[in-house]
């Protein structure tokens, strides 16, 4: 199985019941940011740049699970910045895992191996290691040799102890679908439990033309759509024909929201406008048809699947869900 049965388990329960009493805008994933603190400073990364003069800040505990709380998602991305860095992680794990949530924790792995003996595997948790690239690639990116390797031998280590381990692609104007299926090999013979791969984002933040078109995107990832047979890829099957041109979706900007010490971020993961400070502010003050329609110019060359894959979850019909619980079942 591609995604633990308790994680479909839950999201199917949770879809429906927000069906069955009429919900129509509802969050799939909660992106918690305790921290943007970071150890790294990479090329693409719009986080470290939009809230640099806030870096040293962090979420209180009590804070992120009042979060939890208050979206109500039956995952949780707790992401950053390096979240290992986040003064409480282990507390915030352990409680996390207590009312129920899954977790995916992503990491850039530098510090992986080390903080392992703080955690317990749990089939609720799973490791989300960032790659963009085999190892020159990777660590031209990241700005630190030796980069690769480490989270490598992070990801090697998490597994001997039990624990559930996928990863993260992002793809840029200069990655190499050659690399990057090299890449794939590697993790594969890694043992990961999971890929999951995507176009970046044009961070205004990021000076560097790095980031792709539309079409651009679309023509790395005609190819890269085509490996689901070959690794353990995780992505969306459905996003997958998006971001490869088969299938045209509008943007659910609500799907994944994102709190951070600033407060939850308006109107998506990626783009900022505002911070409100309750969850109830943020879907009542966000003018999402703006953004649905896709016409602020900054969404024209987005196919992130943060603002994407929560549209296929909610347009999801019965065809769809056999489909996708064959693809789970890697049928
Ligand atoms: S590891 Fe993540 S948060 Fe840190 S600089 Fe790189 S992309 Fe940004
Ligand atoms: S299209 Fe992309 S940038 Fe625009 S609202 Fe959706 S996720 Fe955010």
């Amino acid at each position: 199985m591609r995604f633990p049965a308790s994680l479909y388990v839950s999201m199917t329960s949770y879809l429906v019941g927000k069906k069955l009493r009429g919900v129509e805008q509802f969050p799939l994933v909660l992106m918690l940011e305790p921290t943007h603190r970071c150890n790294l400073s990479c090329a693409g990364c719009g986080r470290i740049r939009e809230y640099h003069d806030t870096l040293s800040r962090e979420m209180s505990l009590e804070d992120c699970l009042t979060s939890i709380e208050e979206a109500g998602t039956p995952i949780v991305t707790i992401t950053g910045g390096e979240p290992l860095l986040y003064s409480q992680v282990p507390q915030l794990v352990e409680e996390t895992l207590g009312r129920g949530r899954h977790i995916y924790f992503c990491t850039n792995g530098l510090l992986l191996e080390e903080a392992l003996s703080l955690f317990r595997p749990n089939p609720h948790f799973t490791w989300n290691v960032h790659f963009d690239g085999t190892e020159h690639v990777h660590d031209a990116i990241i700005g630190k040799p030796g980069g690769f390797s480490k989270a490598l031998a992070g990801i090697k280590a998490a597994k001997a102890k039990g624990f559930r381990v996928s990863t993260n692609t992002t793809v840029y104007r200069e990655s190499s679908v050659i690399d990057i299926a090299r890449l794939f090999q590697q993790l594969t013979k890694a043992g990961v439990d999971g890929i999951l791969v995507a176009p970046g984002f044009s961070y205004e933040e990021v000076v560097r033309d790095v980031f792709l078109t539309r079409s651009e995107i679309v023509r790395k990832f005609r190819e890269i759509s085509s490996w689901g047979r070959d690794f353990p890829i995780i992505s969306n099957p459905l996003y997958l024909e998006f971001v490869s041109g088969k299938r045209s979706l509008k943007c659910t900007p609500w799907g994944n929201p994102t709190r951070n010490s600033q407060g939850w971020k308006s109107p998506c993961y990626l783009i900022t406008d505002t911070h409100y400070r309750t969850f109830a502010e943020l879907m009542d003050r966000t003018d999402w048809d703006h953004y649905v329609s896709g016409e602020d110019p900054r969404c024209s060359q987005c196919m992130v699947h943060c603002g994407f894959e929560p549209t296929i979850a909610r347009q999801m019909g019965l065809k769809d869900l056999f489909r996708m619980l064959r693809w789970n079942l890697n049928v």
